[in-house]
């Protein structure tokens, strides 16, 4: 992408009452308030959100997940008969329709997936079947800390069917599994914590924590590598631990930080299907309700849990000048994988620095409009670009250009090797 193509508002706006990881992004130009709990993304917000989603499809396609689109606009029949209608904690949009028929905005699909599979899965062979989809929800939450908390959100959100508890389970785990995969490959440090299923229901669930500064929950949690154990200060038991103890998994040091959910697995058995009345036929001839499961990932709140975590670990919480998107061997989700600046405008440095964005491809950010040189590195910063191509005096003296990592580490490369030295480079390697 060039520079001068490129949308990007950026703002660099200090004042405002935007703190910390919303500051950023909105200085950095990738999302805008469209008033309290509504948010909309600039194109590089976009990309960013592009990015996570192009992970969380990868993963429910290893899972054998099916992509499915439930409507959200939901009159409310099923509703009723899940006993949801109006118990959403309070949260959900309703309103009549012209025929003065009563209808939401869904904030949760429990009761479409049901509604898709009614009088279409007969029998125990049509099962299970596992579906999922990435869409807005809607909620009428109290707004927080911009992407965190928002009336309306991208979700990812799973639902499985089963003809009995053991293939619950075995879903359960494996999707348990799979989402321990995708947050460790966009760089998150992810506690898990047993969790009360509340307005869901059901048997069981855990919940995907993030330690983060200044979260929405409490977490105390294992700082030992590998150690997923954690618990927050909505389950009972959060009193029984404090940072400094000895964990009950490992036997590790305890820690305790803010904490943001990023993710939520539950086993909710029958909840649904019996209210709404959902059975196959068994292996025995007789006829049996369809157990059910139920898996979600916030989209846009891990977007900024990903800033979040970055800015607290790397630079200083709130203080934080510029976003710093984690790079792994996966990859990263920053907006750009590079950034190409050229000094000078000959036609060597400006020809060099055009084949090099040309050859890396739409996940290049070309700086070739009439900023200077210092805005141009300041831009590529404050995006957290994980690696800027500089073409400049080095290139003229040697014919090789440099590539800056955001940690500062410089390389020196040919021009020809820069999106394969990119690509390494990125990853630290
Ligand atoms: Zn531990």
């Amino acid at each position: 992408m060039r520079r001068s193509d490129l949308f990007l508002p950026a703002s660099r706006e200090r004042r405002g009452e935007w703190v910390g990881a919303t500051r950023l992004l909105v200085r950095a130009g990738l999302i805008r308030e469209f008033g309290s709990g509504l948010w909309g993304l600039t194109p590089a917000g976009q990309r960013v959100k592009t990015k996570i989603e192009a992970r969380v499809h990868d993963a429910m396609r290893s899972v054998g997940a099916q992509a499915a689109s439930l409507p959200n606009l939901q009159y409310s029949d099923r509703w009723r008969e899940s006993g949801r209608w109006g118990a959403f904690e309070g949260e959900m949009f309703t309103f009549r329709n012209r025929e003065d028929r009563a209808m939401c905005l869904a904030p949760s699909h429990e009761e479409g997936v049901v509604h898709l599979l009614d009088g279409l899965v007969r029998s125990y062979d049509d099962l299970p079947v596992v579906l999922y989809q990435i869409d807005s929800k809607f909620r009428d939450d109290h707004a927080r800390a911009g992407l965190l908390r928002c009336k309306e959100f991208t979700m990812k959100d799973a639902y499985s069917a089963h003809v009995d508890a053991d293939s619950l389970r075995e879903a359960y785990r494996t999707m348990r599994a799979a989402y321990l995969r995708i947050f460790d490959d966009l760089g998150l440090t992810i506690a898990v914590c047993g969790a009360d299923n509340s307005v869901m229901g059901g048997d069981r669930s855990e919940e995907f924590v993030a330690p983060v500064d200044e979260g929405s929950c409490r977490l105390t949690h294992c700082s030992a590598d590998g150690c997923r154990w954690g618990v927050t200060d909505e389950a009972a038991e959060f009193d029984e631990y404090a940072a400094s103890d000895d964990c009950p998994d490992c036997g590790g040091r305890l820690a305790t930080d803010g904490g943001v959910e990023v993710g939520h697995v539950f086993e909710l058995g029958t909840r649904y299907t019996d209210a709404i009345g959902l059975t196959v036929d068994d292996r025995d001839g007789g006829t049996t309700t369809v157990e059910m499961g139920s898996y979600g990932i916030g989209v846009t709140r891990l977007l900024q849990t990903i800033v979040m975590q970055g800015a607290w670990e790397r630079d200083g919480g709130s203080d934080a000048e510029s976003l710093d998107w984690p790079v792994t061997d996966w990859g990263s989700v920053a907006p750009y994988r590079a950034a190409v600046v050229p000094i000078g405008d000959d036609d060597a440095v400006r020809e060099t620095a055009t084949g090099i964005h040309d050859a890396i491809g739409a996940d290049c950010l070309l700086f070739d409009d009439d900023q200077s040189v210092g805005e141009r590195f300041a831009e590529s910063d404050l995006l957290g670009v994980p690696a800027t191509v500089v073409v400049g005096n080095h290139y003229r003296e040697t014919g090789e250009v440099e590539i800056e990592r955001k940690d500062g580490e410089t390389r020196s490369v040919t021009p020809e090797s820069v999106p394969a030295a990119v690509e390494r480079f990125a990853t630290g390697d």
